[in-house]
């Protein structure tokens, strides 16, 4: 097939992909007549707080044992959608940026939250980073759709909650012996494990965890590896150790060395921090094999299900991440989940304060459930601003 002709196919592939994003929202909508109605005004409210970790979180920087988030809910017609930022420290957002992001936005001009195309180009024009800020405007107002409709989000997308996939959860960095015990206590519950590589003790870690379960492997290296060479001999080493795929082998800069690891490769390659929105998808096409989706980097569901889509219209692989949040930006996430190859939904269970219900992990699987919008119920009271 020419190149033309095969660029063509993937084209009208992603066009199809996001026309039927569209199609499934308004047949629901026609199919539900009284939300065509005009309610009123959206009412946006939001409040800072600070997610308490179970467990002391070390990266190579620092400690730390809470992440601040923003709680959002926008009001519609007696109906709240709730919504969230989360901010691990890394990513450039604090309580301040989002705080200050959320006071510009006036969502006064739209009387009807169905018209997602133009609040969220509105509100992405506000600034150009804040991505976070933005996924909690995007999430919450999926989840108020979802619930004006009265359907889950994943069923307007027309989605089956059987396809969902395991999810992986993280062994974090620690003593042999804590690693060790880590590993038997979350291979019983869960069905891929992940683990943190790029120091030098690598093979020790995995040789650790290989002594006491063969539950499958996804490493993540954080951009740890700077020799291509050095790579691919770890990558072929790791093949033989039961490992599914390698998230951000090398630093995200270099394009040229990761496009040459990922040809040689036998284990899929996964891009992380290398790629945010929409036009990084392309970028990473034949520089890695896949891509891993955060809802707190791309701004949201929206453009997460169009990253989606390009992406299988490129035949790249699809993991869909978490930062460290409650179970609401988790469901949300979890909402596409039946369309990626890997999930890494373990954020809401790291946390001792979720103030949600919603998505489960059973057996290592996402378990979608058949509440409306994003699948959550509050646990407290009313955010009060
Ligand atoms: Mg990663």
């Amino acid at each position: 097939m020419s190149t033309n002709r095969r660029n063509f196919l993937k084209m009208s592939a992603l066009s199809l992909g996001l026309s039927i994003l569209d199609s499934n929202i308004l047949a629901a909508k026609l199919a539900n007549p009284t939300t065509l109605k005009s309610k009123g005004k959206m009412k946006l409210s939001f409040k800072a707080y600070d997610l308490i970790l179970k467990h002391v979180f070390t990266v190579a920087s620092n400690s730390r044992t809470t992440t601040p988030v923003v709680l959002t809910q926008i009001e519609y017609d007696g109906i709240i959608g709730y919504g969230e930022a989360s901010m691990p420290p890394y990513l450039g957002e604090s309580h301040e940026s989002v705080l200050k992001f959320l006071n510009k936005i006036d969502l006064s001009n739209f009387n009807d939250p169905f018209r997602l195309d133009e609040i969220l180009a509105y509100v992405d024009t506000i600034d150009t980073k804040n991505t976070a800020a933005k996924a909690s405007i995007d999430i919450a107002l999926h989840d108020l759709i979802g619930k004006l409709l009265k359907q889950p989000m994943y069923k307007i997308w027309g989605l089956s909650k059987e396809n969902t996939p395991n999810t992986s959860f993280t062994i974090g960095i620690d003593t042999m012996d804590v690693v060790k015990e880590k590993t038997r206590e979350a291979g019983n519950q869960f069905k891929v494990l992940k683990v943190k590589l790029g120091r030098d003790n690598d093979k020790e870690m995995i040789a650790a965890i290989r002594s006491v379960t063969d539950t499958p492997l996804c490493v993540d290296v954080n951009q740890g590896w700077k020799d291509k060479y050095m790579a691919l001999d770890m990558i072929n080493w790791l093949n033989e150790q039961k490992v599914l795929f390698v998230e951000q082998p090398m630093p995200k800069e270099n394009l040229e060395d990761m496009a040459w690891l990922t040809q040689h490769s036998p284990l899929p390659t996964i891009a992380d921090e290398f790629l945010q929105r929409v036009p990084d998808v392309k970028r990473a096409y034949q520089v890695y094999s896949g891509i891993n989706i955060k809802l707190m980097k791309c701004t949201g569901m929206r453009e997460a299900h169009k990253m989606i889509d390009i992406a299988r219209a490129l035949d790249m692989k699809v993991m869909i991440g978490c930062m460290t949040e409650t179970s609401c930006a988790v469901s949300a996430a979890a909402q596409l989940s039946p369309l990626v190859d890997w999930a890494d939904l373990d954020g809401n269970l790291l946390i001792k304060n979720d103030l949600y219900d919603g998505v489960k992990i059973i057996d290592g699987k996402v378990i979608l459930n058949n509440k409306y919008g994003i699948g959550i119920i509050k646990n407290s009271t009313k955010i009060e601003n």
